[in-house]
């Protein structure tokens, strides 16, 4: 019999969490200048959100799926994309708000229990198994973690004229993607307050901790490939991916 090395029990008691991921594709992707939203739209003959749901279904890692979409586009993600392509862990299809953090409060909610949340951009179909896991593996020792990369370029912070007024080093600097992934109730928490103050200029959920909390946020390395699907140049990008 023997007794389990702490690996085994590692990997034990991560079979036995419960890790939901919100799936976001309620925005109407106005930078894509497409009258089809960008998370509909096909590489390689199939929806940018099936590969963004597929990488969270094929996970061993998660247990469900919240899908969030526009409220007219419920019954097309149901049959069109959960039906077709047998996706067997999206429990709920629920509609989003105006903003993305609206939409993020709303599969919040859709939430009946979970010990860890992960929130991800259906635009970005590229989140893989190693990214799932190197978050899921951060957060539970940090609470709250975002993935993400150094950036390569150099950033300027501008003025309002429009000149360069600072230049960050740019070793410290990162460009966040998603997943973002909480312990449950401290995301809870963080989004009920928010919603009671709503302010201005919160872009992803990394932020929302930081300002609703005191809780630090862990930087974890997510992948170049992990784009977001945003103007039209993406696709083409997207589909040089797939085939790869
Ligand atoms: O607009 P942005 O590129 O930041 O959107 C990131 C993700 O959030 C996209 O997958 C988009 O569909 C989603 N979103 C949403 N509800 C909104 C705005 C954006 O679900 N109101």
């Amino acid at each position: 019999m023997g007794f389990k090395c702490s690996s085994e029990l590692k990997a034990g008691r991560k079979n036995l969490m419960k890790n939901v991921a919100i799936v976001l594709a309620a925005g109407q992707g106005k930078r894509m200048n497409s009258k089809v939203q960008k998370q509909y739209l096909l590489i390689k003959d199939r929806p940018v959100l099936y590969y963004t749901l597929n990488s969270f279904e094929t996970s061993p890692l998660i247990s469900e799926i919240i899908l969030v979409t526009g409220k007219d586009e419920i019954e097309y993600c149901r049959k069109e994309i959960v039906e077709n392509y047998g996706f067997t862990k999206v429990v709920k299809i629920v509609a989003g708000g105006k903003e993305r953090y609206h939409s993020v409060y709303e599969g919040i909610q859709a939430i009946d229990s979970a010990d860890y949340v992960l929130i991800h951009d259906g635009a970005r179909p590229f989140v893989n198994y190693e990214i799932i896991e190197r978050a899921c593996a951060a957060v539970e020792e940090y609470k709250a973690c975002v993935v993400g990369m150094p950036v390569k370029d150099t950033i300027k912070i501008a003025d309002e004229e429009g000149f360069a007024a600072q230049t960050p080093d740019r070793r410290k600097v990162w460009q966040v993607q998603t997943p973002q992934v909480f312990e449950y109730e401290l995301i809870k928490n963080a989004y009920e307050k928010l919603m009671i103050e709503e302010p201005e200029g919160i872009t992803d959920d990394a932020m929302v901790v930081e300002t609703m909390t005191d809780h630090k946020v862990k930087l974890v390395e997510g992948s170049y490939r992990n784009i977001k699907i945003t103007t039209p140049e993406d696709l083409d990008i997207a589909t040089i991916f797939c085939g790869l």
